[in-house]
């Protein structure tokens, strides 16, 4: 049990480890999940509010061009039926000017003839004053067919010196040759009033691009990259590739800011916005809101770990306890049971005490009486033991009845029940369980010829060695008519008589005849 404990302690003790690791493990994994969690979450909506704002932003651009689109394809039917004749001219002009009110996005209202000229326009500048035949929307018509509308690339405009962005479509002759372009510009400031009022964060962005990859306008707002040729770009590359909507996380080639793209294209003109939020901006609170959580966590694994640390010192603590008293106990055991086997044991010759056999021969009696059982007793007495002592010194006697005790002990040790015992003096008794008068004789002759054969010299026996002599009884035991001490007697009787008989001699009680011949 003892050793069982203290190999049990480390096991324990680490048991209790892996429990608080596990513990304290848990709480960082359920916090960075949960973490996790709030991130996609955050991306999730961040990713709608981008896709949403994409949406009224294609949708806004749509219609604005739509409107301006809507005008000019009135202005060409009106002047390819009433022709250019200067009445049909300011009926004309009547109408561009009403439209370019009606329309807030537009700067202006123009038509061309086939060299660029200015025919007509919403303004009241001259007609002479500039000639468009350079610009590429005007290039554009004259090279195509086409008669679908045309956005061109932003420029400033010569009559208001703004920034716009051309929206023209070509006019035919009757018979389907080039006659002319009518413009709309739109102010790129209506765009840029538009975009102000959109809440993108602090560093969010905006753009609207041609599809050939010319940037109309951006937020945050800087005139240098209006007209910018934008194909070089990740936005442009994943526009162009992917499909006509789309997100993605883009690093800006404009400011190096990454940012959550959404992109979508017009639904009727070749042109594509998109809206951009800063993933600091987006993970911003989610990044405090985990800081805080992770400090959280890493307290309460500061506290779980000491609370943790306190238990394994009191588990250990208490172990060692266990164990040194489980130790102190078992020696203690020891203890007590060395001090009954030498209370119970004599001291000289090993041989049990006189106190143990009056002990087992009274069990032994009832033992023999409860079962109708015969009990032997065989008492031995050393012959000339005082002369022996007389001649060769005290020390030596004791020597002499160690080696005698030795001896017996060796040859009644044989079963179970058998006790030999140091009666007093120089006199052993030996108790046998289960044995008649004649097994007991033959062991004590045993023993008689035994101690004889060893050849201890005394000079003081007539044998010239060491002799016993052994007197031999056995009873079967009735119940309430024995008593132990009748076999005593007996035995001793026997004794006395083989002493009497000339002694190295075993005598049983019954017969008082001797059992062994004397040598
Ligand atoms: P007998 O043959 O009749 O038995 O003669 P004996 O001399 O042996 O006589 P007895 O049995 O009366 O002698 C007992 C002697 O044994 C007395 C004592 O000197 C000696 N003796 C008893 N106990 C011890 C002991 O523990 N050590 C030693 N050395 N001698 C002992
Ligand atoms: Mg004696
Ligand atoms: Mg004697």
């Amino acid at each position: 049990m003892e050793n069982s404990l203290i190999l049990n302690q480390p096991s324990i003790i680490w048991r209790a480890i892996a429990f608080v690791a596990i513990v304290c493990l848990c709480l960082v994994v359920l916090d960075g999940w949960r973490s996790w969690n709030a991130r996609s979450f955050e991306l999730a909506e961040m990713n709608i509010a981008a896709s949403n704002l994409a949406r009224a932003m294609a949708q806004q651009a749509d219609d604005t061009f739509k409107e301006a689109d809507t005008a000019l394809l009135g202005i060409v039917e009106r002047v390819q039926h009433d022709g250019t004749g200067p009445v049909a001219l300011k009926r004309l002009h009547d109408v561009l000017v009403m439209r370019q009110q009606e329309l807030t996005q537009l700067a202006g209202l123009f038509v061309y003839d086939e060299n660029g000229i200015w025919i007509v326009n919403s303004t009241s500048t001259p007609l002479d004053r500039f000639n468009n035949s350079d610009r590429e929307y005007f290039k554009f018509h004259r090279l195509h067919a086409d008669l679908g509308p045309h956005i061109g690339v932003p420029v400033i405009s010569r009559s208001s010196g703004k920034w716009i962005v051309p929206v023209s479509r070509r006019i035919n002759k009757p018979d389907g040759s080039f006659s002319g372009v009518v413009l709309a510009t739109i102010d790129i400031d209506f765009f840029k009033a538009f975009y102000s009022t959109l809440q993108i964060g602090n560093a969010g962005a905006v753009a609207l691009v041609l599809n050939s990859g010319v940037m109309l306008i951006r937020r945050p707002f800087d005139v240098n990259v209006i007209g910018k040729n934008m194909r070089g770009t990740q936005l442009y590359r994943h526009y162009t590739t992917q499909g006509p909507t789309g997100t993605a996380f883009i690093k800006s080639a404009q400011d190096g800011v990454t940012r959550l793209n959404s992109y979508r294209s017009l639904q009727h003109y070749p042109v594509f916005v998109a809206a951009a939020l800063s993933k600091d901006e987006i993970l911003h609170e989610w990044w405090r809101d985990t800081i805080w959580h992770a400090a959280g966590v890493l307290c309460l694994v500061i506290v779980v770990g000491l609370f943790g640390w306190h238990l394994i010192k009191q588990i250990e603590l208490r172990t060692t306890a266990e164990a040194e008293l489980t130790k102190t106990h078992a020696s203690l055991e020891k203890v007590n049971r060395t001090l009954e086997q030498l209370a119970m044991q004599d001291g000289l010759t090993g041989l049990a005490n006189r106190r143990q056999f009056d002990v087992t021969l009274q069990s032994e009696f009832n033992r023999a009486t409860r079962h109708a059982s015969s009990l032997a007793l065989i008492m031995l007495d050393v012959d000339f033991f005082k002369q022996y002592n007389d001649i060769y010194g005290h020390a030596a006697g004791d020597e002499c009845l160690r080696t005698v005790g030795g001896l017996v002990m060796d040859l009644t040790a044989r079963r179970p029940g058998d006790l030999a015992a140091r009666y007093g003096g120089e006199e052993i008794a030996v108790l046998l369980p289960n044995a008649g008068v004649s097994d007991a004789v033959a062991i004590a002759n045993d023993i008689c010829d035994a101690i004889r054969g060893l050849e201890i010299e005394h000079a003081g026996n007539p044998v010239g060695f060491v002799t016993i002599s052994a007197g031999v009884d056995a009873q079967v035991p009735i119940r309430g008519a024995s008593e132990p001490t009748e076999l005593m007697l007996a035995a001793d009787r026997a004794l006395y008589e083989a002493k009497k008989n000339g002694r190295n001699r075993v005598l049983a009680a019954s017969d008082n005849r001797p059992s062994s011949t004397t040598v």
